[in-house]
């Protein structure tokens, strides 16, 4: 039997594992031993995912969050290392860019244990961004490169990777959607209870640093989602992270009446709430390709973005919060357009060829 530790400490890391735990389940010469480190610990930001989608609860839970990226992921080193010392896996797992996703992998290089990362390859090419330093670093020394999409299969072999070492396998996340987007209908959950209708209201989210802790781009943001609520209604489920600042900023009062700010939502809301949105604005990885899984066009309120081929398709169009006017008319324009038919993200089997893959590398 062969020992895969999973390090996990994420919302969107809780998401992506779920396919990639049950591919593992179903095979009888792995075992996984799962590692949450507490970086979401909040019921509606992790406990819900476990139980919605089906995984079974964290083997460890670190408890680890808040204060400095430097304290965050120190904490987290001394304890991951201190497990997998106990379970002497022979690989370990991580997903994404978040500093549980860099705690993991370097504590595992260090120890010689071999690191397979899921979503590699992936750029934004701006170096302030903590999630670009934790994704190029968790590359360089992982053995596995699970790549979801052309673009960051290129980005490594640029990069000088080995070829043996890129794999591309589609995205997770796009089997995830799959998976739950079809039992999802307009009937009940959050349309129901927020009193929305199919089409006929935006969805934003907001969590990046570089908007948070930027107060000139939040109250770009305040107010262009303020404005175009007075003509649609607009639904923020909102990260505990922005809405502590909004309120230690005294920004409360600034949102307008019509903006419905409302505590982040579990899964199955969320996908209802893409499915069903006429847009979507928004700052997340996950929520722009989401909303490009149910053909909902979306406005990024960043500088760049990751996910190029949207951008280039039409599905996306990237503006960042500089400006109110300029926000308020790239919703406008948005609302009315439409992308290129494209399926840059694999057909959904992600997951299982990852699993096999480590299975039959594990046993060569
Ligand atoms: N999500 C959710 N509830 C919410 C907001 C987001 O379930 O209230 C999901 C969303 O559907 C996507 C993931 O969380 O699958 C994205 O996570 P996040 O935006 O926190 O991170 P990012 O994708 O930017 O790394």
């Amino acid at each position: 039997m062969k020992k895969i530790v999973t390090i996990l400490g994420a919302r969107p890391q809780f998401i992506k594992a779920s396919v990639v735990s049950y591919e593992i389940a179903g095979i009888p010469s792995l075992c996984e031993v799962v590692v949450h480190t507490g970086q979401h610990f909040d019921e509606n930001m992790s406990d819900i995912f476990f139980s919605e989608l089906g995984m079974k609860p964290p083997d460890y839970f670190l408890d680890i969050h808040g204060g400095t990226h430097g304290v965050m992921t120190g904490r987290m080193l001394i304890e991951i290392e201190r497990i997998l010392l106990i379970e002497k896996p022979d690989l370990v797992l991580v997903y994404g860019d978040t500093n549980s996703t860099l705690a993991g992998a370097l504590t595992a290089a260090k120890l010689h244990i071999p690191v397979a990362h899921i979503e590699a390859g992936l750029r934004s090419f701006n170096m302030k961004m903590p999630e670009e330093i934790n994704r190029i670093l968790t590359d360089r020394i992982s053995k596995w490169l699970f790549c979801p999409n052309f673009v960051s299969s290129e980005h490594l072999r640029r990069e000088g990777f080995d070829e043996a070492k890129i794999i591309p396998v589609g995205d997770v996340m796009f089997d995830v959607a799959l998976h739950f987007g079809s039992r999802v209908s307009e009937q009940g959950g959050a349309l129901n209870k927020f009193g929305l209708l199919p089409k006929k209201y935006i969805l934003t989210t907001i969590h990046r640093a570089e908007n948070t802790d930027n107060h000139k781009r939040l109250l770009v943001i305040v107010d262009a989602l303020s404005e175009i609520s007075k003509s649609i209604p607009v639904v923020w489920p909102i990260h505990p992270r922005t809405r502590a600042i909004l309120d230690q900023l005294g920004l409360m009062d600034r949102v307008g009446k019509s903006l419905m700010l409302i505590n982040p939502v579990g899964y199955l809301d969320m996908v209802q709430l893409e499915k069903y949105a006429a847009l979507v604005a928004t700052d997340s990885g996950g929520v722009q390709k989401e909303a490009f899984f149910y053909r909902v066009p979306c406005v990024t309120l960043r500088d760049e973005t990751e996910w190029v081929e949207l951008v280039e398709s039409g599905w996306n169009l990237l503006a960042p919060p500089l400006n109110c006017k300029e926000i308020v008319d790239a919703i406008l324009f948005c609302l009315v357009s439409r992308g290129k038919e494209i399926s840059p993200y694999g057909n959904g089997k992600a997951a299982k060829l990852i699993v096999d893959k480590l299975n039959g590398d594990l046993y060569k």
